[in-house]
């Protein structure tokens, strides 16, 4: 059997807090299944590193990393340091680029034992999968201010939607949709408002929509698309976005089954020729950071996304990965619980109680 290299990054604040309850899980499924994980850890972050080096990454990190087979992050960012949009655009947003981590998936699932925000909700009603381009879209740093400090101060901020980058998403979407048991696509745009990049958007997912008779699909402007993720949110099943409108989406979609704090996502290059990278939704919440209350099982359970994707090269992965999720779903039911799910347990006893699961 092959060794899985694994690079390990916590980052700042509760990302330290949070990455130790994932690896306490993932030490005792490597060693019971011989999985042959091997971890190498990177201490790159705002506090210390950038203090240090004046920059959230060394200049070789590509290289450095480009043979991972996975990348397990914890969260960046230290606003008091670091203005967030620095260290976002310094650290996570150059491997979702250079890595071509196009796809950025989060299941969002209201799980037994979590406490919904939205009445008369129960487990099985909000069980779908945000699929959010990751790589273009509205996300750039291309544009600039004209006429600056005048009363004519203008400024742009340029979208780029290519065809290349629209498809492949919608693709991926449909083919997730093909795995469930729903088999249905939403997309999300505002061809009404943004005159332009949107209804090319829609145009795409017609055309790509036509490549996959099995599915149904439909779609809505994101200003009503919030609204029913709320008010039935049991309608949907795939949820295909752009890179805003599925960030927005993807943390108001976890807030709707009951804390950030539990949900995961995967950054993936589906075709393996780079790293892809695993972290909760959550960040670096500097207003827990210190005080082990943080919940872990945003990180463990991104933890068991990244074993469900190397199961695909690895096959003893998607075994380690049902148990820990088995593990998750029981000390999400009987507890021990953090503050964010109404208990008093630390990050560190819920950790171990998922580790104990197991
Ligand atoms: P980012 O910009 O990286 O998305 P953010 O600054 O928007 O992050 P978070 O750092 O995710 O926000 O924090 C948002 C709120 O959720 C904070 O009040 C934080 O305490 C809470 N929170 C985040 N993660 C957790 C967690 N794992 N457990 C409990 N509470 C959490
Ligand atoms: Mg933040």
């Amino acid at each position: 059997m092959s060794s899985l290299k694994i690079a390990v990054i916590p980052g700042d604040g509760i990302g330290r807090e949070v990455m130790p309850e994932a690896l306490r899980a993932l030490d005792a499924l490597n060693s019971r299944h011989d999985l042959g994980l091997k971890l190498d850890h990177f201490d790159w972050a705002c506090i210390e590193h950038y203090q240090r080096h004046g920059d959230m990454l060394p200049p070789d990190w590509f290289e450095t990393l480009k043979g991972y087979d996975a990348i397990l992050f914890g969260a960046v960012g230290w606003p008091a340091a670091i203005p967030d949009h620095v260290s976002l655009w310094g650290s996570l947003l150059k491997f979702r680029r250079e890595f071509d981590q196009y796809i950025n998936l989060r299941p969002v699932k209201l799980m037994p034992g979590v406490a919904c925000p939205l009445a008369g909700k129960k487990p099985g009603d909000i069980d779908f999968l945000v699929v959010r381009e990751n790589t273009e879209g509205e996300y750039t740093n291309m544009g600039g201010r004209l006429f600056g400090g005048t009363q004519r101060e203008m400024v742009l901020q340029e979208s780029v939607f290519t065809r290349h980058g629209v498809d492949r998403v919608l693709h991926f979407a449909f083919k997730q949709a093909q795995k469930r048991g729903r088999k249905h696509v939403t997309s999300a745009t505002k061809s009404n408002g943004i005159a332009i990049s949107m209804p090319y958007w829609d145009e795409r997912m017609k055309d790509v929509a036509a490549q996959y008779p099995d599915i149904t699909w439909d779609q809505y402007h994101i200003d009503i698309l919030t609204a029913r993720f709320v008010l039935s949110p049991e309608r949907f099943d795939v949820v295909v976005a752009s890179n805003l409108f599925g960030d927005i989406l993807s943390d108001l979609g976890p807030a709707c089954a009951g804390t950030i704090g539990i949900a995961p996502s995967a950054n993936l290059n589906p075709e393996r020729n780079f790293p892809s990278l695993f972290e909760p939704v959550h960040g670096s919440a500097p207003d827990i950071y210190g005080r082990n209350i943080a919940n872990p099982v945003g990180m463990i359970w991104s933890a068991v996304m990244m074993l469900e994707f190397l199961g695909e090269i690895q096959p003893s992965c998607t075994t380690a990965a049902n148990e820990l999720m088995f593990a998750i779903e029981k000390v999400l039911q009987e507890g021990p619980h953090t503050p964010d799910l109404g208990g008093q347990a630390s990050t560190t006893d819920m950790g171990k109680a998922v580790a104990d699961a197991l």
